[in-house]
């Protein structure tokens, strides 16, 4: 049994560019992996099964996170074997799903990052990335992980210095946000810009950055209590806050840990909430896994 790890994925800021030929919108989006994770466990077995614990939640509960073929670690494990699907065996996988569903985040493209990763490490054969990328955008920075530049279409990645003098709460709204319908929004509104957050109040790392997102007025016309969840946290937090992805997590920068636990503790109302801290990778073998399997240690 291989048992890996995929954080979730901040967009702290997000550009867009208009609908290009291709069908897609270009990004200019400063991505950020924080401390959240869902974990795969996978072995070998007779057949194909998917097992979920964790999530939902009872607030959770609407949210639909298939458990079928559907679900992206079995586009994750076909985009795998698609050059030799005479090689492809079963495997049982338990997923333990904390990342929100539909929330911004990434989960399901942390899911199937860690799925090829795990596959990877179970058979010895390398993640094509090529095939990967095709299950979803966020897909390439869920494997390389840490801090990136995100462009193109999202499979355009370029490091940037890592942060460690800041701490983040995303609070998730009891609101679900499909990521097509606020990009399909946002292009019947003509492509608005976001407001950019006051430069006093991005922490010292990231000066210069631009914290805004484009995709906020849409995602706020498609749900409108979003504005007012971020009204409340805004008065409860005595300071800006600003959205991830398509929605509808919303976060602000805290000094450290201590100070984002506190912050998360006055908030009630939500879908999940958490306080959390930049982590510098992406989808990886469990490190005690690796520790485990370290011939120096044995
Ligand atoms: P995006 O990456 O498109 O911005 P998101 O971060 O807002 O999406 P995800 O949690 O990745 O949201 O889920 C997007 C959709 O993918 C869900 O609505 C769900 O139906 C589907 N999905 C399939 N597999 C998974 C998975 N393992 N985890 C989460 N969602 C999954």
């Amino acid at each position: 049994m291989i048992r890996t790890e995929a954080p979730a994925k901040v967009n702290l800021s997000l550009r867009v560019a208009a609908v290009d030929r291709s069908g897609f919108h270009r990004l200019h989006s400063h991505v950020q992996m924080v401390d959240w994770h869902d974990y795969l466990a996978i072995e070998w077995w007779e057949e194909d099964l998917l097992e979920v614990v964790g999530l939902p939640t009872p607030t959770e509960g609407s949210v639909d996170l298939p458990t079928g073929k559907d679900n992206l670690v079995w586009k994750s494990a076909a985009a795998f074997w698609v050059d030799d699907p005479g090689k492809r065996r079963p495997v049982r996988v338990t997923l333990e799903k904390h990342i929100p569903v539909a929330a911004g985040l990434a989960g399901g493209s942390a899911d199937a990052a860690a799925m090829a990763v795990g596959l990877a490490a179970l058979t010895g054969r390398p993640v094509d990335l090529a095939r990967l990328v095709e299950v979803g955008s966020d897909i390439a920075f869920s494997l390389s992980g840490g801090s990136a530049l995100m462009e193109g279409y999202g499979e355009v990645l370029s490091p940037v210095p890592a942060s460690d003098d800041f701490a983040l709460v995303l609070a998730v709204p009891p609101i679900e946000l499909s990521t097509p319908a606020v990009y399909q929004r946002w292009d019947d509104l003509d492509g608005p810009a976001g407001v950019a957050l006051p430069g006093r109040s991005v922490p010292p790392s990231l000066r210069g950055l631009e914290v805004i997102n484009d995709l906020y007025p849409a995602a706020v016309s498609i749900a409108p209590d979003l504005a007012d969840h971020r009204s409340q946290l805004m008065a409860a937090w005595s300071r800006p806050v600003a959205m991830s992805g398509s929605g509808p997590t919303l976060f602000a920068f805290f000094a450290d840990l201590e100070e984002a636990t506190e912050a998360a503790s006055v908030v009630s109302g939500m879908r999940a909430i958490r306080a959390t801290i930049p982590v510098d990778h992406g989808a990886r073998v469990r490190p005690q896994e690796r520790d485990y399997n370290d011939p120096v240690r044995q």
